[in-house]
């Protein structure tokens, strides 16, 4: 397929998205509401020429309205003929209005929601959770297996359902770990010895070492996946979630221990630093 991809969207993943994308031999524009320079990508200020230049449009920003006001903003003559392909973290019911608001400006819609943070976007080796039509998903095979490895669900919902679901999971185990270290840290148990157990059982997830570190350092503060977004993710799942009767009070807690740490400055921090707001610090005396 010869063709330019548009990137709008250069925050932690669209920018790592649009560098993999020209490193694969892709032609790729950039655009960012608050213009951004990406390194190996020429980016534009002016979304007419970008949408002039680009035939597909990739959107990768922070949530729906971002979505639904870059939508507006490219208007008809925007998306017209073009192919929109959306892995904003977003909910079902979210991006099949999306989706009929592109067809109704003439484009065509492909939901691609991501699992993977920037080193899986860095290295193509992010999993794509796709919902939309056969031959739309079957057009971009190429275009889609430059940056990881697709999985057609099936129509539009179902690759944003399936994000929520794993990103459910992300908060979930984060917090469920954070409280079993705290115990372990708090009542003086070796903290070796607790993970060399873990690590044997079948309690274990490979995510509890990747975030052991931060966890014990207190260092948060190199985001591959900031908190504010997590957040948004568990209120989107809580939602959905209550909609097809799913008791939903575990995710209660778990957003307001969120809250708490966008309260308390971590929004832009790594999603791990929930812990600092489950195993909270005690005043020195
Ligand atoms: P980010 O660094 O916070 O970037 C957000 C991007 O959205 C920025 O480019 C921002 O532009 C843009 N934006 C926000 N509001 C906008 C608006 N009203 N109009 C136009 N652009 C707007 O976020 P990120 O980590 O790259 O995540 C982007 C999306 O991917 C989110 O939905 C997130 O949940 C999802 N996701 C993230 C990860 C991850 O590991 N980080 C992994 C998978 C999925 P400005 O610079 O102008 O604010």
């Amino acid at each position: 397929m010869n063709t330019t991809i548009g990137v709008i969207g250069l925050g932690l993943m669209g920018a790592a998205m649009a560098r993999r994308l020209a490193e694969a031999g892709w032609s790729v524009l950039g655009y960012n509401r608050t213009p951004r320079e990406v390194d190996g990508v020429e980016t534009l200020s002016e979304l007419p020429e970008f949408a002039r230049r680009a035939e597909t449009l990739w959107l990768m920003v922070s949530d729906e309205a971002a979505c639904r006001e870059v939508i507006e903003s490219l208007g008809e003559e925007g998306v017209r003929g073009h192919v929109v392909i959306n892995s904003s973290t977003i909910a079902p019911e979210e991006s099949s209005a999306l989706a009929r608001r592109v067809s109704a400006l003439g484009g065509e819609y492909l939901e691609a929601p991501v699992l993977g943070s920037i080193p899986q976007a860095t290295t193509g080796t992010l999993q794509l959770l796709l919902g939309g039509p056969d031959a739309l998903v079957a057009r971009h095979d190429d275009l889609l297996r430059a940056l990881g490895t697709p999985t057609h669900f099936g129509e539009i919902r179902s690759g944003a359902a399936a994000k929520l679901a794993f990103n459910q999971l992300i908060g979930s185990l984060t917090a469920a770990f954070s409280m079993s270290l705290g115990l372990v840290q708090r009542e003086g148990v070796d903290v070796d010895k607790f993970m060399d157990t873990l690590r044997e059982s079948a309690l274990y997830a490979p995510t509890f070492d990747k975030k052991l570190a931060n966890m014990l350092d207190h260092s948060f503060d190199k985001a591959n996946f900031p908190l504010k977004h997590l957040l948004k993710d568990i209120r989107l799942f809580t939602r959905s979630a209550a909609g097809q009767d799913i008791d939903t009070h575990l995710l209660i807690g778990l957003q307001h221990v969120l809250e708490e740490g966008v309260c308390a400055g971590h929004g832009t921090h790594d999603y791990s630093s929930l812990y600092e707001s489950i195993v909270r610090q005690r005043p020195l005396h």
